[in-house]
């Protein structure tokens, strides 16, 4: 296997002179374009001397380039703005919301983080959202997402369920707060899965495991696995968390047979707190193979613009817990206080075996005054700020992110 050193060495220095060239061309593009740059920025057409206005001419295409990605940045940052209506405004949109509300015969509501900011959990995609923050290579910190309760907007929600205003909850949060509102899990569709719940998956039907902790600890893109073990045939748990770049197989809590019939069946959709990047995608929940005027009318709820806001009836820019008091009041429906003592969870939740007691650090929810929780005693203190490991966003996002580059490669 001996190379023939001369052609070896003219095929290197082929290719490192084609290298040293592509260096050099791409060196004297740059060379241009902070030329254009500076002479663009400092000063109007008005002002520019004939040898400023001479070089702009002779790189007409870095000019036209520079302009295009302006563009494109301005539209960006306008998207992640977020825009509040003035007092009035907001009021007299919400009494158009309360009209669609009463008058629909099937409403059916889709939410995404925007709805639990107030409980503390970031959302994804605002100014100091998750996602926002991964981006700009930010960690994030966990603030203990166990200790987040139903916000105003659950409530609200839970509310108008029972007053029978509302048939369906199609949701993409996996926090959980849906059900700990007391809303019936036949009316609500948890996309992404549900963190409080692990299923097994070897049984049939598949069993599931509510616990009061955050089961994703371990878990990330394609590694379901939670570590705990099935009580009634052994097998590993999973969790239910559908992660950034994977499609959710389980049939609860992700329910989108629900999801698909309430879409499907609906006259009005109201969107709270979701930049809908992700809905959007799920083409069964819009109904676009009709013709625009036998869709379910659109309603919007979100401080930034969405993707679906051309397409809406009316899109109403406030904090979600704003609008939907407004709009209780107008329907006249008192809104319930969230009550640990009455939140399912705690009857749900499936105690760990002595042996599983140590299996996860996460924090346990507080069991409410007079109800016992199982595991908190033998719990282990868990680090105060934890980096935020869970699956449900972060980690699974990037990982999905660097194979889909690897390939385009
Ligand atoms: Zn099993």
């Amino acid at each position: 296997m001996e190379e023939d050193p001369e052609t070896g060495n003219s095929a290197r220095t082929e290719r490192k002179a084609l290298e040293k060239a592509k260096i050099l061309q791409r060196e004297r593009e740059r060379k241009v374009f902070r030329l254009v740059r500076r002479h663009l920025k400092n000063k109007p057409e008005a002002e520019r001397s004939a040898e400023e206005a001479a070089a702009l001419l002779l790189h007409r295409e870095a000019v036209d380039e520079l302009c295009r990605r302006q563009i494109r940045r301005n539209v960006l940052k306008r998207k992640q703005e977020e825009v509040f209506d003035e007092a009035d405004e907001l009021k007299s949109k919400v009494k158009q919301l309360a009209a669609a509300v009463k008058q629909a015969n099937h409403l059916v509501v889709y939410t995404g983080a925007g709805i639990s900011t107030a409980a503390s959990i970031p959302d994804y995609r605002g100014p100091n959202g998750v996602w926002t923050q991964l981006q700009k290579g930010r960690t994030v910190s966990s603030s203990d997402l166990s200790k987040a309760a139903p916000t105003v907007t659950h409530m609200c929600i839970r509310m108008l369920h029972k007053e029978k205003l509302l048939k369906h909850v199609v949701s993409q949060n996996c926090d959980g707060l849906h059900l700990r509102s007391g809303l019936p899990r036949q009316a609500l569709s948890e996309l992404h899965g549900n963190m409080f719940i692990e299923v097994c998956t070897s049984c049939s039907p598949p069993r599931e495991f509510v616990r009061l902790f955050d089961v994703t600890e371990r878990t990330s893109l394609h590694r379901h696995g939670t570590g705990r073990r099935c009580s009634h045939c052994g097998s590993e748990l999973r969790d239910t968390i559908v992660h950034f770049g994977e499609r959710g197989t389980l049939e609860q809590p992700l329910n989108w047979k629900g999801a698909a019939e309430a879409a499907n069946e609906a006259d009005v959709i109201l969107c709270l707190g979701s930049s809908l990047k992700v809905l959007k995608k799920y083409a069964c929940l819009w109904s676009m193979s009709r013709p625009a005027n036998k869709r379910p009318k659109l309603y919007i709820v979100n401080l930034q613009w969405t993707p679906k806001d051309d397409l809406a009836v009316l899109k109403i820019h406030g904090k979600c817990d704003d609008v939907m008091r407004l709009l209780m009041e107008e329907l006249n429906i008192q809104i319930p206080e969230y009550d640990r003592a009455e939140d399912p969870i705690f009857k749900l939740a499936t105690p760990l075996r002595p042996e599983e007691v140590q299996s996860h650090n996460r924090e346990v929810l507080a069991a409410p005054d007079g109800l016992e929780s199982p595991s908190v005693e033998n719990q282990q203190p868990s680090e105060e700020t934890s980096s935020l490991q869970g699956g449900w966003f972060g980690r699974g996002y990037n990982k999905g992110r660097r194979k889909k580059k690897k390939k385009a490669a």
